[in-house]
């Protein structure tokens, strides 16, 4: 039993700490050592389960395939590195992952971080050394960000590294927050109902470009990456001014997740299930051509009727996708 609390205890009898005190703190230490790997051992497990349920979802991921993972040295690309070398030991078809890395000359950029990363993962790699850093900096006009020229001349050099690797596929570490941000960016200020999809054809037409970690939660990468003990590199040194608007949108889901817990699970939800015919899109639905069939239609619009919705569920992603999608079997054939 526990005779003394801390705060009764003098310094020197702290110093001599009663054994029952030991073992009571032991004890307390252990428990919260058990609480904390449970917690993990759950957090892998929803990690594997989300990833392989987006790669079965969309097909990402095919006997044979060749797939380079880009790592960039943040924490969504490692923990997405690391799950899929999990998803590889036990997935029912056969793939290779290889890990890229664009060292883009940034003043300070530390080389030697990844590489010793990547060999002690006994992880196939490459970085390719190009030095867009001084392509930006001279082109754009001080002041102007740079984003969006390094991110053009980026993409092209991975395309290209892809090819010479021999990779189909290029996977990339864009999480669930990433594509709601994404969404909400064009909603507020592209005038499109566009994200940022989980498999798409790159734009020289010659790979397939994927996001396993789709449905997987910025907070969920976060914590997996402090655990992991990552040797994260800071995505500060090309000295370039964050986005400010993604900045507000990431600003404004989190304090939504807060305040209405379930909306976030609810918006990407809402991603999954497009109605064309409810929208305003001509190219998506024939309005135009629409004639009257004199058939009861379930889904059809209640023209008159005040739209009633249910409140938000507060339930993790997996419980609202996995109804949704309802292929647990496959999924189970990656992640179990
Ligand atoms: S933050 Fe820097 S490295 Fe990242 S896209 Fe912008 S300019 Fe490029």
């Amino acid at each position: 039993m526990l005779t003394h609390s801390i705060a009764d205890t003098t310094s020197a009898e702290f110093l001599e700490a009663p054994k029952e005190l030991d073992i009571a703190t032991d004890r307390y230490s252990h428990a919260a050592r058990t609480k904390h790997e449970r917690e993990m051992h759950k957090l892998e497990k929803r990690l594997c389960r989300l990833t392989g349920q987006a790669i079965v979802d969309f097909n990402m991921i095919e006997e044979g395939d060749r797939v380079m993972v880009c790592v960039s040295g943040g924490k969504d690309s490692y923990s997405m590195l690391d799950i899929l070398l999990k998803l590889q030991a036990r997935a029912p078809v056969r793939f290779e992952l290889i890990a890229v890395n664009l060292d883009q000359k940034q003043p300070g950029f530390p080389e030697h971080i990844l590489p010793e990363y990547l060999k002690s993962r006994a992880v196939p790699f490459h970085i390719e050394e190009q030095d867009t850093y001084s392509i930006v900096k001279r082109v754009v006009k001080e002041g102007k960000t740079m984003c969006s020229l390094c991110s053009r001349l980026r993409r092209g050099a991975l395309y290209k590294v892809a090819s010479e690797l021999g990779c189909n596929k290029i996977a990339l570490g864009h999480h669930r927050d990433d594509i709601l941000q994404t969404f909400l960016l064009n909603l507020f200020f592209g005038g499109r109902l566009k994200s940022m999809p989980p498999k798409l054809l790159s734009d020289e037409g010659n790979h397939i470009v994927i996001r396993p970690m789709a449905y997987v939660s910025e907070t969920d990468l976060q914590a997996w990456s402090e655990e992991q003990a990552f040797p994260i590199i800071p995505c500060t040194l090309c000295g370039s001014q964050e986005n400010l608007q993604r900045k507000q949108v990431g600003n404004l889901l989190r304090q939504w997740d807060q305040q209405f817990p379930g909306r976030i699970n609810t918006m990407f939800s809402a991603l999954t299930k497009a109605v064309p015919s409810h929208l305003l899109d001509p190219n998506l639905f024939d309005f135009k051509g629409l004639q009257t069939t004199g058939q009861a239609d379930a889904d059809g619009d209640k023209a008159f009727d005040e739209e009633r919705f249910s409140p938000a569920p507060a339930v993790h992603a997996s419980g609202v996708l996995g109804e949704l999608m309802g292929n647990s079997a496959k999924r189970n054939a990656w992640s179990d």
